[in-house]
């Protein structure tokens, strides 16, 4: 079999193998990893069945790093008096969130479905912040654990099934850190339109493999858990094959305490099982980012007062980078005639 080269699973155009023996998440899997140039996009195969690995995620989440962090989120935002706020501030990928609903100014009308709701505490806290919200999961457990912590906001659905009962229902379907585990994004982000009224959006959140220097390899969690590691050219590529328009969210003005994960000086880890399900984590070198930070940019981040003056009197984020390690991307449902 020849494995140098495949179809790109996303666009269809020639993707090259550039790993052969990538350790997959859980000891001894192993996966092939292509990478497209003309999308951009990086993807693992083969593709297999991958349930027993995220019933091992979810049974040890509290110990497994990277997974963790969601307990403490779990169990933050009923502590704080803002949810929203909170998770916007701990992590990139609520801020894309946040900060794309905050462009629309009649939040309280908006109908909104948060896909992939998992533990449900970002549901809950745009439910706290005033929205109209629903969150929805394939997995009953996590449904069920979520209505018990936070109350009656959630449903357990298959989504193709679910859109076909709630067409034009909702303003905005919302997405972090979902996309890189599906294994047909496009024709899943095509379903998730059919439930948008007209201009209504798809907000989402996932890893940025932009940022990265082109020959870096799967900076993300190992297949078949991510199956995906897109660039912003992925999404435009998707964005014109489902006919909606696409935006990118613009990171210029986030400040976060916490550090970018695997570019820069920060070490990258990767978690995996090994063959008896115990946690094994690997550290990586880190990796040079394309806009690296500028010395501006890690003052404005150690003294909010420099960024807030940069922000009032300069009107062009070079010095603040537009990028994160994750991106935000909006789709909008474009209004056919
Ligand atoms: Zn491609």
């Amino acid at each position: 079999m020849n494995t140098d080269k495949k179809e790109c699973l996303l666009c269809g155009r020639d993707a090259q193998c550039v790993e052969q023996n990538y350790p997959g998440y859980q000891e001894p899997d192993i996966f092939f990893i292509y990478n497209c140039v003309y999308c951009n996009t990086q993807f693992s195969y083969p593709r297999v069945e991958a349930r027993h690995i995220y019933e091992m995620i979810y049974e040890k989440a509290e110990t497994v790093p990277g997974y963790n962090r969601y307990y403490e989120y779990k169990n933050k935002v009923k502590t704080v008096e803002n949810p929203l706020q909170y998770l916007a501030s701990a992590e990139e990928a609520y801020w894309v969130i946040d900060n794309a609903l905050k462009q629309d100014i009649e939040k309280n009308d908006l109908k909104i479905l948060e896909c992939g709701c998992g533990m449900g505490y970002l549901t809950y806290s745009l439910h706290k912040a005033g929205f109209n919200v629903i969150g929805l999961d394939i997995s009953q457990n996590a449904v069920n654990e979520a209505t018990e912590n936070f109350g009656e906001l959630y449903v357990c659905a298959n989504i193709f099934e679910y859109a076909m009962e709630h067409k034009e229902e909702y303003d905005r379907i919302i997405l972090t850190q979902v996309i890189e585990h599906i294994e047909e994004p496009i024709k899943w982000l095509e379903t998730l339109l059919i439930m948008l009224k007209k201009g209504g959006k798809i907000i989402l959140s996932t890893e940025n493999k932009t940022i990265y220097p082109k020959n870096a390899i799967w900076q993300s969690d190992l297949p078949p858990i991510h199956i995906w590691w897109f660039s912003e050219k992925s999404f435009k590529y998707i964005a014109n094959k489902i006919n909606a328009s696409i935006k990118f969210t613009d990171f210029s003005k986030y400040i976060s305490d916490s550090k970018s994960i695997g570019i820069g000086k920060v070490p990258y880890n990767q978690h995996r099982f090994d063959k008896n399900g115990n946690v094994v984590v690997t550290t990586h070198a880190p990796v040079k980012q394309n806009n690296s930070k500028s010395l501006l940019r890690r003052l404005q981040e150690k003294i909010p007062f420099i960024s807030y003056i940069y922000r009032k009197f300069w009107k062009h984020y070079i010095f603040f980078g537009k990028r994160r390690w994750v991106m935000g991307v909006i789709l909008e449902k474009r209004n056919l005639i």
